[in-house]
């Protein structure tokens, strides 16, 4: 047996003995034509979605199913378009493991390579996150179903009717009572890159999330824009691919250095931001967001030892052209020239871009539908953001129009800022993955409390015998 393989049954052996002796409790939904509904169905199988199932698992809400559009190992950032050798968070952080201390990467590591090893470790390469996200989510058996989509959600009566599109484009509805959107950085919109750009060829631009072909770039000039961990990761990857010359370009005078979420990792933030009012949820997230997270110091060096690689404070990009096969850029500084650009510019909130979300999207509350901030905090970009109900729900701006959208819990980089740091880094899991559980087994508790009722005056087992004589 390997160590991970009697790691995995000390896992088994933690699980039973914190896991109180309760049953699966959730009474059994059909629909008419007698297919039985799910409970919930956990849209994408990245860390959030798999620790969300883990969470409702022990919460003894068996009957999930979680789906993923991407084949299993390829979820998430870290095996795709994550282009940094180690995390940036630091090696300690944990998250999936629910507070189980044999199913911490800690104890993953140290099963696989030993204990010196992880000592000497300084960060955790992403092949060895993404990894250890797979054996997680065998260990405790979440099931996940790759490679399908989901492309629809509809309302059907108290349920949701969801579209499954899988990877040969067969669509298939199931039913689920509760749907959890853990489905990324992109969940309420898409990648965001300006117009300008947009409308140039694939040839000579690209987000820092697409598939780019660094290879190609050898011997090229390649421009990337902002200043964010993403944008230096896509240019070292460029540098080490051997471009000619890596220009990075930033708005503001000199990049971010302040990481605002090693700030915000206490308990405190952690599980109660979400409790306070909108002043100073809007307050405090909007600074952290608007500071934009800072890169760690080997993102910095990775680029810096490049002699061929130059930063551009102060150099937004107003406008860019295709010029005989080279894009030029206009910045403050004046026209430039490359062969490839690079956006590392985020996401945009914009839930219309989602096809899933088509039939209720117009009617996703946002922060600016709720709330006002004084002149000085106003921020359109953040105003985009949903404003989600107690439980990570979706709420509608008109109420009545979707009342469905109740059933649907938002947890990814969106939710923050009405919950913090929450589907959006490692620190947070172990705090917002259960409050969103409990918030989900709540619902399905209160929602069937009839039946509960019925079931507890039916309750009719008895638990001790009148015996007599009581034997010796
Ligand atoms: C490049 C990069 C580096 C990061 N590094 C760190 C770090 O070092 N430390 C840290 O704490 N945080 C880091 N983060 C932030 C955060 O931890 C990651 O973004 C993490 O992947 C979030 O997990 P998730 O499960 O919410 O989303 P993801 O891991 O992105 O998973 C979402 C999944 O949803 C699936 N999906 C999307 N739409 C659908 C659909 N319609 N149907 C079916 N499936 C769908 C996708 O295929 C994907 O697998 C990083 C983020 C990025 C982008």
């Amino acid at each position: 047996m390997t160590a991970l393989e009697t790691l995995a049954l000390r896992v088994h052996e933690d699980l039973k003995r914190i896991t109180p002796l309760t049953r699966p409790w959730v009474p059994p939904r059909q629909l008419p034509n007698g297919e039985p509904a799910l409970d919930v169905l956990i849209v994408g199988g990245g860390q959030c979605g798999l620790a969300t199932g883990f969470a409702l698992l022990r919460a003894r809400v068996t009957n999930i199913l979680v789906v993923d559009k991407a084949p299993r190992g390829l979820e998430g950032p870290w095996m795709t378009y994550a282009r940094m050798p180690t995390l940036r968070s630091p090696k300690e952080y944990t998250g999936p493991d629910l507070d189980v201390p044999s199913l911490t990467y800690q104890s993953w590591h140290e099963a696989k390579y030993g204990e010196a090893h992880w000592q000497a470790l300084f960060r955790i390469t992403r092949e060895d996150w993404a990894e250890y996200l797979l054996w997680v989510r065998d260990t405790v058996g979440v099931p996940v179903r790759n490679e399908t989509e989901v492309v629809g959600i509809a309302p059907a009566g108290d349920l949701l009717a969801v579209t499954l599109r899988d990877a040969d484009g067969k669509e298939t509805v199931r039913h689920t009572r509760k749907l959890v959107l853990a489905t990324g950085q992109e969940s309420m919109g898409r990648w965001s890159m300006p117009a300008f750009l947009e409308k140039l060829p694939a040839a000579l631009r690209a987000h820092n999330a697409d598939p780019i072909d660094f290879e190609a770039l050898r011997g090229k000039r390649v421009a990337v824009l902002g200043a964010g961990a993403s944008a230096f990761d896509n240019a070292a990857t460029a540098l080490e691919a051997g471009a000619a010359e890596v220009h990075l370009f930033c708005r503001r005078p000199k990049p971010q250095l302040v990481q605002p979420y090693l700030w915000l990792t206490f308990q405190g933030f952690l599980r109660h931001f979400s409790e306070l009012g909108d002043v100073w949820r809007w307050r405090m997230m909007s600074y952290i967001l608007g500071l934009r997270e800072g890169f760690p110091q080997p993102t910095w060096d990775r680029c810096a030892r490049h002699a061929n690689f130059t930063l551009h404070g102060g150099a937004p990009w107003l406008d860019a052209r295709e010029v005989d096969g080279q894009i030029e850029i206009d910045t403050p500084q004046g026209p430039f020239r490359a062969d490839f650009a690079i956006c590392g510019t985020g996401i945009e909130i914009d839930p219309s871009h989602r096809p899933e979300l088509s039939r209720c999207a117009a009617n996703i509350a946002s922060w600016g539908d709720r709330y006002t901030p004084p002149e000085a905090e106003r921020d359109a970009r953040l105003a985009r953001f949903p404003y989600l109900g107690p439980d990570y729900q979706l709420m509608e701006k008109v109420p009545g129009e979707t009342p469905w959208l109740r059933h649907i819990h938002l947890f990814s980089i969106a939710s923050t800022m009405s919950f913090g740091a929450s589907g959006s880094s490692i620190n947070a899991m172990t705090t917002a993955v259960p409050k969103l559980a409990n918030g989900i087994t709540r619902a399905l508790f209160r929602e069937d409390i009839e039946t509960h009722w019925a079931s507890l005056k039916a309750y009719d087992t008895v638990q001790a015998e009148m015996r007599l004589p009581v034997p010796a």
